[in-house]
């Protein structure tokens, strides 16, 4: 099956045995009834299995090229059960350009039980080696990163990780699988926050995992199951119904992504417009070799380079809506700086490129003209 059949049909074969209904039923149930003990039809009790859940699980599997799907509770739900495969004492390379959850579940909650992150300038893959301890046992990476749109190339950190005999999650949250399989790249996990684009509209919140390796699954549905940050069964329902349509919502976030960016890049009064499609960004080569197009997340600096200059922008956009999160139909705008990366001090904020007249974006399905428009009166 190709990409955009497999939306649809991924995993779904036979889902409703009784009926024959052709979207899953959301199985609202705890529990389930037992001819003599032990005598179930699969499922015992919903933290462990739900057939709801189930189905959603395997269409995740499908589009990600894996052989087994987890839908927990929120993306960072799902990260933490990637930790949890580690050991006190085991170290962890990631990149210095992670999405502030991730870091904060990091270093403020796994620090404690003695995990070691090493974090690191990841687009120089070359330079992962000489970081490489014998306790190394997981490296964690996304791409593109938030929100500078930074590329790491994934093949090229999967080979080494092989040779060393270390597990490779990936965060594929901004890409999609419609953009770019991990798996295929050589990751052993795929990590999503479904949240954004897999619901696509901004009404679940949910995070997913899908794998190739049997022993790999056994042990994270073992995890799921023990520590129970599962996802329910109507989100899963919504998040199912949001994938049938992954592949329509992001041909056209890709291509009002484009017009933004080549809008943007035109004006007179922006500085720089960081998205992976543009040939003079630093790691366009890398992104063309492994994405299947560029996405509808992009950030841009003003030419007066201040803060008030940006803040007047957000303020005044009325079809972009002032949020957090992204992925969703509708356009959102975010002014890192002082929202998602608010926490950072600014010396550190201004390293990783973010600056006070920083905005991103994530162009939402509206028609362009409306898009291009809004952001003609706000920059003015
Ligand atoms: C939102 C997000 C997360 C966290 O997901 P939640 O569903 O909010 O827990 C992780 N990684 C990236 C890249 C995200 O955008």
């Amino acid at each position: 099956m190709k990409f955009n059949t497999k939306t649809i049909h991924g995993g779904l074969e036979n889902v409703d045995p009784a009926f024959g209904a052709v979207m899953p039923p959301i199985y609202q149930t705890s529990t389930y009834a037992q001819s003599k003990p032990g005598g179930h039809k699969g499922y015992e009790y919903s933290r462990t299995g739900n057939p709801t859940r189930g189905a959603l699980e395997k269409a995740v599997a499908s589009i990600e090229n894996g052989a087994y799907g987890m839908a927990f509770g929120s993306g960072l739900a799902a990260t933490d059960a990637i930790l949890k495969l580690l050991r006190s004492g085991d170290e962890v390379l990631t990149s210095n350009n992670l999405y502030g959850g991730t870091y904060r579940l990091f270093t403020k909650v796994f620090e404690d039980f003695g995990l070691k992150f090493n974090f690191m300038d990841m687009e120089d893959a070359a330079s992962l080696s000489a970081k490489i301890t014998p306790n190394t046992k997981l490296i964690f990476i996304e791409t593109p990163t938030n929100p500078m749109m930074n590329i790491i190339d994934i093949e090229a950190v999967a080979k080494i990780a092989k040779e060393q005999h270390i597990l490779l999650a990936v965060d594929n949250t901004f890409a999609s699988p419609y953009l770019q399989n991990p798996l295929d790249l050589g990751a052993d996990i795929v990590m999503h926050s479904a949240t954004k684009y897999l619901g696509g509209h901004s009404d679940v919140v949910m995070g997913v995992l899908a794998v190739k390796d049997e022993e790999l699954a056994h042990k994270l549905y073992f995890i799921q199951n023990a520590s129970g940050a599962i996802a329910g069964p109507q989100d899963s329902f919504l998040v199912l119904r949001g994938i049938k349509t992954l592949h329509l919502r992001m041909q056209r976030h890709c291509e009002n992504g484009r017009a933004v960016a080549e809008f943007l890049k035109a004006h007179t009064k922006i500085d720089k417009v960081y998205w992976p499609g543009f040939e003079d960004h630093p790691n366009h080569e890398i992104a063309k070799k492994q994405m299947r197009d560029y996405g509808g997340m992009l950030s841009f600096t003003t030419k007066d380079d201040t803060l008030n200059g940006a803040l007047s922008i957000v303020e005044k956009l009325k079809v972009f809506t002032l949020a957090e999160s992204l992925g969703g139909v509708e356009s959102l705008a975010g002014h890192p700086a002082s929202m998602t990366h608010a926490s950072v001090p600014k010396e550190e904020r201004e390293k990783l490129g973010i600056k006070d007249s920083l905005i991103r974006l994530s162009v939402g399905v509206e028609d362009i003209e409306d898009l291009l428009a809004d952001l003609q009166q706000a920059i003015g």
